[in-house]
């Protein structure tokens, strides 16, 4: 489906076959230059979407933008940009994007998924543990960076970019003052919550997501286009709830814990999720890995605040109250 949500900007909305997410909202501005946000992963159902997109808007070459390093945003660049192609990111995500081709960047993830409590035998059974590694770009990328502040100009909307790390280290925003607009990726999503998740380099990616949800509190927002789910009418009620929601996930999170030494996984294994399986055993081996990741952005966010400790046996995390 190709919507138009402003002028001359559209969002195609691009499946996403057999993942949770279902969808990703790619956006293509027109004019003198085109620019496309984001692509979706790197398969066919997802080219030929965007394809599809490009021919209804009479379009052949496109300047892109990618928000950030998950593969449902950055899988088709390869296959999008042409040799007059400007393609944009944040200089982190950017270069973790290029490393991503190969093996080397995912089993230095994996290690660290160990370090951090993910047990080694999960991977043994799945090697499709991680969805965005299945559907990767397959090339590297010549990408321009961009960083905080600088301007895209595309049709006449005026773009600066907003860095938000958070739910990767280097995501980026884009931001129209005049027209209130801001394509915001996967920093904020109606539906879901963004997951947070260590990442190489990072340590405590809680607290740099609740620091870019602050920031982006204080821009004047009226139309606010989100990589997955419909628009959100409120972008200030939603930045409160998912506040609201890590308060309430560090509170959960500290009771789960107790006084006795326990990894992200086992803290993962007892906390609630909304997801439609009967128990821990029960969930997908990637929701296993999701859900780790999000308790370990808890724990770490405590242990860098002192309310809880952290040791490291045998190369592995353990923490407690
Ligand atoms: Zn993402």
């Amino acid at each position: 489906m190709l919507t138009q949500v402003a002028d001359n900007v559209y969002r195609k909305v691009v499946p996403l076959p057999n993942n949770p997410l279902r969808e990703i909202n790619a956006y293509i501005i027109t004019g003198e230059k085109n620019l496309l946000i984001d692509t979706g992963f790197n398969r066919p159902e997802c080219e030929e979407a965007l394809k599809t997109a490009f021919s209804e808007l009479g379009i052949t070459n496109t300047d892109l933008f990618i928000t950030h390093l998950h593969s449902d945003h950055c899988g088709l660049v390869p296959k999008f940009s042409t040799r007059s192609s400007k393609i944009f990111a944040s200089e982190t995500d950017g270069e973790l994007i290029n490393f991503e081709v190969g093996n080397l960047y995912w089993r230095i993830l994996d290690d660290l998924f160990v370090k951090y409590g993910f047990p080694k035998a999960e991977f043994g059974r799945n090697t499709d543990i991680h969805p965005g590694r299945k559907y990767c770009h397959d090339a590297r990328v010549d990408f321009k960076y961009v960083t905080e502040g600088d301007v895209l100009q595309y049709a006449d909307l005026e773009l600066e970019v907003i860095l938000t790390p958070g739910h990767t280290p280097g995501h980026a925003c884009l931001y129209d003052a005049n027209k209130k607009i801001l394509f915001c990726g996967d920093h904020i999503l109606g539906t879901i919550t963004p997951n947070i998740c260590i990442e190489l380099g990072v340590e405590n990616p809680l607290k740099d997501y609740l620091d870019s949800l602050a920031k982006i509190e204080k821009l004047d927002v009226q139309l606010l286009l989100t990589s997955h789910g419909t628009p959100i009418d409120d972008m200030y009620a939603r930045i409160k709830e998912l506040q609201l929601h890590h308060q309430e996930r560090l509170e959960e999170v500290l009771t789960v814990l107790g006084t006795q030494w326990k990894t992200s996984y086992m803290v993962a294994r007892d906390m609630t999720w909304e997801i439609d399986c009967k128990d821990w055993e029960d969930f997908p081996q990637p929701q296993k890995w999701f859900a780790t990741g999000e308790a370990i952005s808890h724990l770490q966010y405590l242990f860098f605040t002192g309310k809880i400790k952290r040791e490291e046996k045998n190369g592995i995390y353990y923490y407690r109250k």
